[in-house]
């Protein structure tokens, strides 16, 4: 009889999803941990080989946001003793941008906090993009500024912006468990027209804010709807002021399980370890590398990560290596599924009819 995680390994393969039946068994005790580990890791050799691709986070505006998502400490009314700033000047960011280059990175994610940008907003964010590719015109610039109006994403396409990021965070079933000022429906539609303009379409997790078994099931489900090409696998930062403060229900081992289920169900999608991977995978942040093939360098939107050479020695000591820039990310066949229009209306080629 096969193994059952052959068989997963198998369809991952294929670029087949499991079941819901198969996706609750790796979650679950019915099979070791690293027997799970080791399946997903096959996957990831098979699409990503030993490179690890390192993001950078720049918090272009920190806190002091009209949303209240349960998780956040910049939410409305938030007692965090967080940084709170506005707009980071496009030199400033051009600037840690170099430096993170430098260090590794190959992304450089801007993220402002608020509901989404007004159209200052973008002019502001388009400037930023072109300061930091005039520095460092291989890097990829991702723009993460919530919920999109009509045509801004078009915009931040043409300023240079290479990816749009905009988590679903939790299943719609549950998501005003966690938010209450916009919807799920809201979250993805952004990725929705972020992904029409042209930007490669960045949409991911958060665990650990009570969710069940099913629920993380459920988002796998819904995030495959929007065939992103980056899913970030955040793990909850229960920080001091946010409701979910206090609120540690993860293990290390738990996170390894819901790492793997992503790997199966995004086997050829850069998945990526992002927030609270230091303080809940803990001393495990190198089995996790066998089955994620990104992860960021560096602090995060409010707090810090572990140090540059950390991360740096945690990818060597595991056997893996940085991403270099001239690498593509993705498999060549998964590329190839989005073809930018560059013909019919708007250009001077003939329309494909
Ligand atoms: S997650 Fe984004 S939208 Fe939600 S409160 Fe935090 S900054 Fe605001």
């Amino acid at each position: 009889m096969t193994n059952p995680l052959d068989e997963l390994v198998t369809k991952a393969l294929q670029r087949r999803a499991p079941t819901r039946e198969e996706a609750a068994g790796v979650l679950t005790e019915e099979f070791d941990v690293l027997d799970v580990v080791a399946a997903a890791a096959r996957v990831r050799r098979h699409f990503f080989g030993n490179r690890v691709k390192l993001n950078t986070i720049i918090n272009m505006k920190s806190g002091l946001c009209p949303e209240d998502c349960t998780y956040c400490a910049q939410r409305l009314g938030s007692d965090s003793e967080i940084l709170k700033y506005s707009w980071v000047a496009a030199e400033e960011a051009a600037e840690a941008a170099e430096a993170a280059a430098e260090a590794g990175a190959k992304r450089i994610c801007l993220v402002a906090s608020g509901r989404g940008p007004g159209q200052r907003d973008v002019n502001r964010v388009g400037s930023t993009i072109e300061a930091i590719l005039r520095k460092q015109p291989d890097v990829e610039i991702c723009a993460c500024l919530g919920l999109l109006s009509a045509g801004q994403a078009e915009q931040l396409r043409a300023a240079g912006a290479y990816a749009y990021s905009h988590n679903l965070n939790t299943n719609e079933e549950r998501y005003s468990e966690i938010c209450s000022t916009h919807t799920f429906a809201d979250r993805t539609s952004t990725v929705r027209e972020a992904t029409s303009a042209g930007l490669s379409p960045c949409s991911g997790a958060i665990f650990g804010t009570g969710e069940s078994d099913s629920d993380v099931i459920s988002l796998a489900l819904e995030l495959r709807e929007l065939s992103p090409d980056s899913v970030p696998v955040n793990f909850l930062i229960p920080m001091e002021g946010t409701p979910l403060e206090g609120q540690w229900h993860l293990t290390p081992q738990r996170c390894l399980r819901i790492l793997a289920l992503y790997r199966f169900f995004f086997p050829d999608v850069e998945l990526r370890l992002a927030g609270g991977r230091e303080i809940h995978l803990r001393h495990v942040q190198a089995l996790a590398l066998h089955v994620a093939n990104s992860m960021f360098l560096g602090d995060y939107l409010t707090s810090e990560g572990q140090t540059g050479d950390q991360d740096r020695r945690l990818i060597t000591d595991a056997g893996f290596v940085i991403e270099g820039k001239e690498e593509a990310t993705l498999p060549e066949q998964r590329q190839d599924l989005v073809h930018i229009r560059r013909r019919g209306v708007g250009t001077d080629v003939a329309p494909n009819v």
